[in-house]
C-alpha cells in the first residue's frame, strides 16, 4: 500500500490498533525518524516495509490459573508479543505489573526490535508478561503463578526461538521459578531464559548491565562536547534494578546522585548518594519490596510524598522507572534548572513533547533504545555463553558490555548527526537500528 503523507500512514494505524496507546506512541516516534529514509530506497517502498513492520509476526494471551496461600483460585491475563524475527530469536523481558495489557506490551515489543537490532548482536524483537502485582505476595505465592505462567509459556518459547528475560516485577527469584519449571517440562537444561543466577547459567554483570550501560552511554553522549561524568550532579528516579545500578556507576564515575524514587514518592539526598546507601536500597527493594521513604527516615533526608524528582536542579537526569513518567512540564523544569543531559533507563519514561523539547534546546538526549539497551546486549553475551556452555569473567563482560554501547553510540551518531553538528540521538537509533531489521526482512523475503 502507498501512503502520500506520514500522516497517511499514522492514520492507517490508529485505525487498525485503536486504544493501544502506548504501542502508538511508539510507532509515531520511530516513523517519525525513519519516514524520509523508506521514501528515498525503493526496496522498502517495493516491499511494503512500513506496512509489514508494525504487525507482530504473532501474539499469544493466555490464561494464568493460581492459588494463594489460604486456597483462593485467581486468575491472571498472561502475553507474549514475538514481534519481528529478522535477525534473530526474539528476545525482550518480561513485566509483572498491574498496569499490563497488550498496548504496553507490543510498545515494549516494538521497541525492542530497534534496541537489539543497535546492539549488533541477533536478536529479533519480543515482550511479555502478565497484569500479576508481585507486591505483597509471598514467595511460595510467586513460585505458583511463575509456574502456572511457564506452564503455558513454555509452548511458545526455546533457546533458538523466542528468550525471554526479566522486566519490571520480574528479576532472579522470578526467573529462577520459571526456568525451573521450563526445565521439569522439558527435560532439557538450555539458555531459554537470561537473567539466571550465574550458580547455573547467567552471565556476570547482568544484573548490572542496564544501569551500568546507560552511564557508559551518558560518557559517550558527553565526550561529544568534551565533558564528563565528573562532578556532575544525576537525577535518577526509580529504585529498582537499572536505578540501582545506574547510581552505583554515575558514583564511580565521579558524578553525585541526589534522587531516588518509587510509585509513591521520591527522596532527595542533598549529600549524595553512597554505596553504602545504594546496598541498603538493594535491600529494601530486592529483598523487602518496601517503600522509598525508608531512606529518607533511615538517613534523614527529604521524602516527597507522591511526586518525581524532576524539579530538583541538576546537570544529568536519568529517568529508570517507567513508560510516561516525565512530561513536558517535568521537562521544562529540568531546562530551567540547567539539566542538559537526559539518557532513558527506563523504555519510553518521556513522553513526546517532552521529547520534542529536549531535541528543540538541543541538549544530549539519549532514547531508551540507545541509551538502555546494554541490558539485553548483555543477555545476548549470556545466550552465546549458553550455546558454549564456557562463562566469561567479569572484566570480559564488562568490557564487552562498554563496547557495545560505544558502537550503538557511533551508530547514533552516523544516522543522527544533523548540519551544525547536533547529534539527534533520537532518530539516529531509530534509523541504525531500523536499517538493519528492514534489509534483512528483505534478504528474506515476504514472510
Ligand atoms: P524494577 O521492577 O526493578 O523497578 C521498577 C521501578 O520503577 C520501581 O522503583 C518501581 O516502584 C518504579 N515504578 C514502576 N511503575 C511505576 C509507576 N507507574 N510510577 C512510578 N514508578 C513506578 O524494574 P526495572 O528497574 O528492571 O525496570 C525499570 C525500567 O527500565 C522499565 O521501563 C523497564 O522496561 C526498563 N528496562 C529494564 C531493563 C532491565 O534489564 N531490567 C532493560 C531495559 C529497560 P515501585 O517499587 O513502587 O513499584
Amino acid at each position: 500500500m502507498k501512503y502520500t503523507t506520514k500522516q497517511d500512514f499514522l492514520n492507517h494505524v490508529n485505525n487498525t490498533f485503536k486504544f493501544e496507546d502506548e504501542f502508538l506512541q511508539a510507532v509515531e516516534e520511530v516513523v517519525s525518524s525513519i519516514w524520509d529514509t523508506v521514501q528515498s530506497n525503493p526496496e522498502y517502498l517495493k516491499y511494503n516495509i512500513l506496512d509489514r513492520i508494525v504487525v507482530p509476526e504473532r501474539a499469544f494471551i493466555f490464561r494464568v490459573p493460581w492459588i494463594d496461600d489460604n486456597n483462593n483460585v485467581h486468575v491472571n491475563l498472561g502475553y507474549r508479543i514475538q514481534f519481528n524475527s529478522a535477525i534473530g530469536p526474539y528476545k525482550g523481558g518480561l513485566r509483572f505489573h498491574p498496569s499490563v495489557n497488550l498496548g504496553i506490551l507490543k510498545f515494549l515489543a516494538f521497541e525492542q526490535i530497534f534496541k537489539n537490532s543497535l546492539t549488533g548482536l541477533s536478536m529479533g524483537g519480543g515482550k511479555g508478561g502478565s497484569n500479576f502485582d508481585p507486591k505483597g505476595k509471598t514467595d511460595t505465592e510467586i513460585m505458583r503463578f511463575c509456574q502456572s505462567f511457564m506452564s503455558e509459556l513454555s509452548k511458545h518459547i526455546g533457546s533458538d526461538t523466542d528468550v525471554p528475560a526479566g522486566d519490571i516485577g520480574v528479576g532472579g527469584r522470578e526467573i529462577g521459578f520459571m526456568f525451573g519449571q521450563y526445565k521439569r517440562l522439558k527435560n532439557e537444561f538450555t539458555g531459554v531464559l537470561t537473567g539466571k543466577n550465574t550458580k547455573w547459567g547467567g552471565s556476570l554483570i547482568r544484573p548490572e548491565a542496564t544501569g551500568y550501560g546507560t552511564v557508559y552511554f551518558v560518557d559517550e553522549m558527553l565526550k561529544t562536547r568534551n565533558e564528563s561524568l565528573k562532578g556532575k550532579i544525576a537525577t535518577v528516579s526509580g529504585s529498582g534494578n537499572v536505578a540501582q545500578f545506574a547510581c552505583e556507576k554515575l558514583i564511580e564515575m565521579g558524578a553525585k546522585p541526589v534522587t531516588l524514587s518509587d510509585s509513591s514518592g521520591f527522596i532527595y539526598d542533598r549529600d549524595g548518594i553512597t554505596q553504602e546507601k545504594i546496598d541498603f536500597v538493594k535491600e529494601l527493594k530486592s529483598k523487602r519490596s518496601a517503600r522509598i521513604s525508608e531512606y529518607a527516615e533511615k538517613y534523614n533526608v527529604e521524602y516527597f510524598e507522591g511526586k518525581r524528582p524532576w524539579s530538583i536542579e541538576c546537570d544529568i537526569a536519568l529517568p529508570c522507572a517507567t513508560q510516561n513518567e516525565l512530561d513536558i512540564k517535568d521537562a521544562k523544569k529540568l531546562l530551567d534548572n540547567g539539566c542538559f543531559v537526559v539518557a532513558e533507563g527506563a523504555n519510553m519514561p518521556s513522553t513526546k513533547d517532552a521529547v520534542e523539547l529536549f531535541i528543540d534546546k538541543k541538549i544530549l538526549f539519549g532514547p531508551g533504545k540507545a541509551a538502555n539497551a546494554g541490558g539485553v546486549a548483555v543477555s545476548g553475551i549470556e545466550m552465546s555463553q549458553n550455546s558454549t556452555r564456557m562463562p566469561l569473567s567479569r572484566e570480559k563482560v564488562d568490557s564487552l558490555l562498554k563496547e557495545i554501547m560505544r558502537h550503538i553510540h557511533t551508530t547514533c551518531v552516523k544516522y543522527g548527526s544533523e548540519k551544525g553538528g547536533f547529534i539527534n540521538y533520537v532518530d539516529g537509533a531509530n534509523i541504525g537500528g531500523f536499517v538493519r531489521v528492514a534489509d534483512s526482512m528483505i534478504d528474506q523475503g515476504i514472510v
